[in-house]
């Protein structure tokens, strides 16, 4: 389990969301086999996909990160619920570089900087709102921020952090996103620039195993006020059904030469561990649909 707290400077003007995602950066990783560095690029885009959730108004509604940077770790997708449960995967969750020559994992070489960071927002009614920005650094954390102030239109900065450990587990996993409502005072807004300039990094601070540091590092001095506090997870809502559609997108041709091998066909999720198995009876029949 993770954690999502809410909380607001005592004046009003500076909202944030931070997350403590250690379990889930660490589901991702072990659900994929990732490599260091994939499963950083995971964990933060994860900790991005759960805050935008999180503040999704409607019940059913979905938002969907995907990132397109060019690099080896290929596309880089997250998709959250309107409460903050989060999935997701990397292209190449394998892929790996060298770290950085200041000892940090190069999330931003693996991931790739020529590309665009695309958010879609389903409501569960009518067709999906999409938006898309062009990646600044790849380092996600930089990428979200210029989405967010620019489709927004507020002010905002985020920060994401994962450490790994020396055996390849997620050691800590953590972000938040800082908004400054609008009439904000620039002595608030030069205090807040001043807070981010000298916290500590944001996964040492989740080291902890708790958000609330990263509220108090942002808005210090500020007398953060916390709205609301709730668990969040790694979660799949995958179903045979889902799996099935997401068969039949490979094309009639391709089903037909799995139907006639005789054997049941296993597919997994592309979000998680499980696994579905389909008769070539089940196989002929999604044929027949494709086909009419
Ligand atoms: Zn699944």
């Amino acid at each position: 389990m993770g954690e999502i707290v809410r909380a607001v400077s005592r004046d009003g003007f500076v909202k944030i969301s931070a997350i403590e995602a250690r379990d889930i950066a660490e589901r991702a990783r072990e659900i994929h086999n990732m490599s260091p560095t994939a499963a950083a690029a995971m964990g933060r885009t994860l900790c991005a996909a759960s805050i935008l959730g999180d503040l999704l108004k409607e019940d059913e509604a979905t938002v969907t990160l995907r990132i397109n940077g060019g690099g080896i770790a290929g596309t880089v997708m997250a998709v959250s619920d309107s409460s903050g449960n989060v999935r997701g995967y990397v292209q190449n969750p394998q892929a790996d570089l060298p770290t950085r020559a200041d000892g940090k994992l190069d999330v931003g070489g693996l991931v790739g900087r020529n590309g665009m960071l695309t958010v879609s927002r389903d409501l569960g009614i009518g067709e999906p709102y999409v938006g898309s920005t062009e990646l600044v650094s790849g380092e996600i954390a930089e990428d979200f921020t210029a989405y967010y102030c620019e489709s927004e239109q507020v002010p905002a900065a985020c920060g994401l952090g994962v450490l790994i450990d020396t055996d390849k587990t997620v050691l800590s996993a953590g972000g938040f996103l800082v908004q400054l409502m609008p009439g904000a005072p620039d002595s608030t807004i030069d205090a807040l620039e001043a807070n981010i300039a000298v916290m500590p990094a944001v996964s040492d601070i989740v080291r902890s195993g708790s958000a609330d540091g990263l509220i108090t590092a942002v808005l210090l001095g500020m007398e953060p006020e916390i709205l609301e506090r709730h668990p969040v997870e790694y979660k799949c809502y995958c179903s045979r059904e889902r799996v099935l559609g997401a068969l039949s997108s490979i094309g009639a041709e391709a089903l037909r030469e799995i139907a006639d091998g005789g054997e049941s066909a296993k597919v997994s999720c592309q979000f998680c561990d499980a696994e579905y198995e389909f008769t070539p009876d089940e196989i002929r029949e999604l044929i027949k649909d494709e086909e009419k």
